[in-house]
């Protein structure tokens, strides 16, 4: 009987399960981390060893060889793959699904990818003599080898020539080391700061505190030097890849060459390229959107997390992680320091803070001078707005504008109305496939969905009584930027939002504008509220900020607080403008008390009365939740699929059921979708359930006929 060794594959398919194949009887050696591939039905699919190969008896003639051994080494650390399948388990996901997505395009789909390794071509002796004494005909080469003493690019036939001539020297570039660039002298704040950041090394989290232009950013550096130095390597997460560059040339202007980047912005090739930099040691340093947390550190020593608070970090299909909690993961792994930065800390971060799980350090005061603008309410029943505007915001505006200042107003919806109204019979443009109203963007002369996307042409009369005044209510952006341009004709005015800049570049070129004073007015959705450094901004104007007082999201007072805090935030960065920096808020709860106490006593006052309200609610951070969710054809069989979900779960005291509801959008994209939610006070007991639980979903009778997910701490429950 000949013995044959076999090994465990996870695939990219989603079944919570490996896959056994025989060893190829070439002699090649396999080992967890390598990538192979392997036939699967018709297909052929490139996945990951998992295990060690092992001796199988006869039958595993049953299974299917691999066809092809695509690494000679694990792509990747073992602490990676270990992290992985950790986060495979926590999240309630197939591994090869997981492994997919943390491995760049190029490794997935199972190319083979080094390091590009870059030459330095350097002119011998005899070249620099053959500059002088080649004939006058030969220009071409005379040219190339003159480039190569400038240090430019030899073209590939004049290199091999040059080469065989022995005129030029070829070595393999040295992998760059860093330079170290003088920072500024940190304040007395930021080095006791810096000092508590410090105090013990190895694993511990931080929560660095402290509102935007603190110099927060200044700390993550020198946090970043003492790695550097100890030949350790930094992970900086920052929320959205518009930050991206910002954040990675500051990072380049210290540390120079071993900086690297990671986010969807980058082509495919380059983020490979990055990866393996990591992997090599080449980069030291890599500072990245939510994704770059799965890059394959060999030394991580330090982690920041910028912007923690952020909704962004956490992955909202398919796989569903939180790149703060796995980033968590990798450093505890790795022993490496954690920080993680906010204005605005997340509830989580607060209450893990207040019992002692992280240390607290904080920066209360913004660097050198600028202070901190102060916050007022505009009461827009007391003064009715025209297109968003109210008459003390437009005032405000023109008073900034005139001193020499700039504005920001912040409104948190694109397109120019939220809703067609017909004006005699109150028909609204509803979206056919969802719960929700068509958005006008005039511009482009649409109806748009902003739930699944639908578009349609506005209709000349209203489909209901034929009436022909249809007007849009509400607003959006667009309308917003018309009423200041009809306000302020001669003034620049400028719109930030992701329908106007999603061509490549276009941001950048105007931020510049922004930088240089070439803008006056910017109006903005959600991008605008983020890290950006606006250093002529005095002005601040949220044109509405009521949607979140009464939206059935547990999270929308947490996030407002961020925002209005974050938004705020923008303006009077530097001392050095011409006006007192003025945050205005519009709204129709001008006593609100969540509003009042967020203005009146800031982000923390209003983050304490929260986590109290979570508390009593069973709500995170004080409990931790779960959400399965179901898409069907209509209602009665999501609601059937979730009620038999809820049958088969395993009865344990510790694990609450809510449910099966209708979603708070009970219709979207033409499907219905319902929702199971479970809680508890104990991770352990919800994993251990779910563990338990999940296998006998997938094999509920029918499951094939939906659409069905798990998403474990889910950031919203829509
Ligand atoms: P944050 O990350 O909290 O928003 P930054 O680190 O970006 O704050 O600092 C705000 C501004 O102050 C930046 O322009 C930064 O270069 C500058 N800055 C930070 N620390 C110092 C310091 N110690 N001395 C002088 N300028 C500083
Ligand atoms: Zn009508
Ligand atoms: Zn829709």
């Amino acid at each position: 009987m000949t013995m044959l060794d076999i090994v465990s594959v996870a695939l990219p398919v989603p079944l919570s399960q490996l896959f056994d194949y025989q060893v190829p009887t070439d002699g090649s050696l396999l080992a967890p981390g390598m990538r192979v591939e392997v036939p699967f039905g018709a297909r052929r699919l490139i996945g990951l060893v998992i295990e060690w190969p092992r001796q199988g008896a006869e039958e595993v003639r049953l299974y299917k060889p691999i066809q092809k051994v695509l690494d000679a080494a694990p792509v990747a650390p073992a602490d990676w793959l270990e992290a992985l399948r950790w986060a495979a388990s926590y999240y309630q996901h197939p591994l090869g699904e997981v492994i997919a997505a943390a491995l760049p395009v190029v490794l997935r789909e199972g190319r083979a990818v080094g390091l590009v390794q870059r030459h330095l071509i350097q002119l011998t002796d005899t070249g620099r003599t053959a500059l002088h004494t080649l004939p006058a005909r030969s220009h071409r080469l005379r040219r190339a080898l003159q480039a190569v003493e400038e240090g430019t690019r030899l073209d590939a036939a004049s290199r091999r020539r040059a080469l065989a001539e022995g005129w030029v020297s070829e070595t393999l570039t040295p992998p760059p080391q860093p330079v170290i660039a003088q920072g500024p002298e940190l304040t007395a704040a930021q080095s006791s700061a810096l000092a508590a950041l410090r105090e013990t090394p190895g694993f511990v989290v931080s929560l660095l505190e402290g509102v935007t232009g603190s110099g927060k950013t200044e700390l993550y550096l020198r946090l970043a030097e003492d790695a550097l130095a100890a030949g350790r390597q930094v992970l900086v997460l920052c929320p959205e890849i518009g930050l991206t560059p910002q954040l990675t040339a500051r990072f380049r202007a210290r540390f120079g060459p071993v900086v690297a980047g990671f986010h969807s912005g980058m082509g495919d090739a380059d983020r490979a390229q990055s990866w393996l930099a990591i992997r090599e040691k080449q980069a030291r340093i890599l500072v990245g959107t939510r994704s770059a947390v799965f890059a394959p550190f060999a030394n991580l020593g330090l982690v920041i997390v910028d912007e923690e608070h952020d909704a962004s970090y956490k992955q909202q299909e398919g796989f569903r992680y939180h790149a703060r909690d796995l980033a968590l993961v990798r450093a505890k792994s790795a022993n490496a320091v954690v920080v993680l930065g906010s204005a605005t800390p997340a509830l989580e971060t607060l209450a893990n803070a207040k019992a002692g799980r992280y240390r607290h350090v904080r920066l209360d005061e913004r660097i050198a001078g600028a202070a901190e603008p102060v916050a007022q309410l505009i009461d827009v029943n007391h003064y009715p707005t025209q297109h968003g505007l109210s008459e003390p915001l437009a005032a405000a505006i023109e008073r900034h504008l005139v001193a020499g200042g700039q504005a920001l107003l912040f409104i948190n919806r694109r397109g120019y109305a939220p809703t067609l109204l017909c004006d005699a019979c109150h028909w609204i443009a509803p979206c056919p496939r969802c719960d929700a109203r068509l958005n006008l963007h005039r511009g482009e002369g649409v109806l748009r969905c902003h739930h699944c996307g639908y578009v349609a042409r506005p209709p000349r009369e209203c489909p209901s009584c034929g009436g022909k005044s249809l007007v849009p209510v509400g607003e959006g952006a667009e309308r917003v930027e018309e009423a200041l341009k009809n306000r302020f004709p001669g003034r620049r005015i400028e719109r930030f939002d992701t329908d106007r800049l999603r061509a490549a570049g276009k941001l950048e070129a105007l931020l510049d504008d922004v930088h240089a004073r070439r803008v006056d007015v910017l109006v903005g959705t959600q991008m605008l509220a983020k890290g950006h450094d606006f250093p002529a901004l005095s002005l601040v104007g949220v044109v509405n900020a009521d949607q979140a007082l009464f939206s059935s999201d547990f999270r929308a007072l947490e996030r407002l607080g961020q925002l209005l805090t974050q938004v705020a935030g923008r303006a009077g960065r530097s001392a050095a403008s011409p006006i007192a920096a003025e945050v205005l808020i519009q709204t129709r709860e001008p006593k609100h008390p969540n509003l009042v106490a967020l203005l009146r006593d800031g982000y923390g006052a209003l983050a304490n009365t929260l986590l109290r309200e979570r508390a009593d609610a069973g709500m995170p951070p004080s409990a931790h939740l779960a959400l399965l969710r179901v898409e069907a054809a209509d209602r009665g069989k999501a609601e059937a699929f979730l009620s038999a979900a809820k049958a088969v779960f395993p009865s344990t005291r510790s694990v609450q059921l809510l449910g099966p509801a209708p979603a708070p959008m009970e219709r979207r994209d033409g499907r219905a979708r319902a929702q199971l939610l479970l809680s508890s006070t104990s991770r352990p007991a919800l994993q251990r359930a779910l563990s338990a639980w999940l296998p006998l979903v997938a094999a509920l009778p029918g499951v094939r006929q939906l659409r069905w997910s798990i998403d474990v701490d889910p950031v919203d429950l829509f």
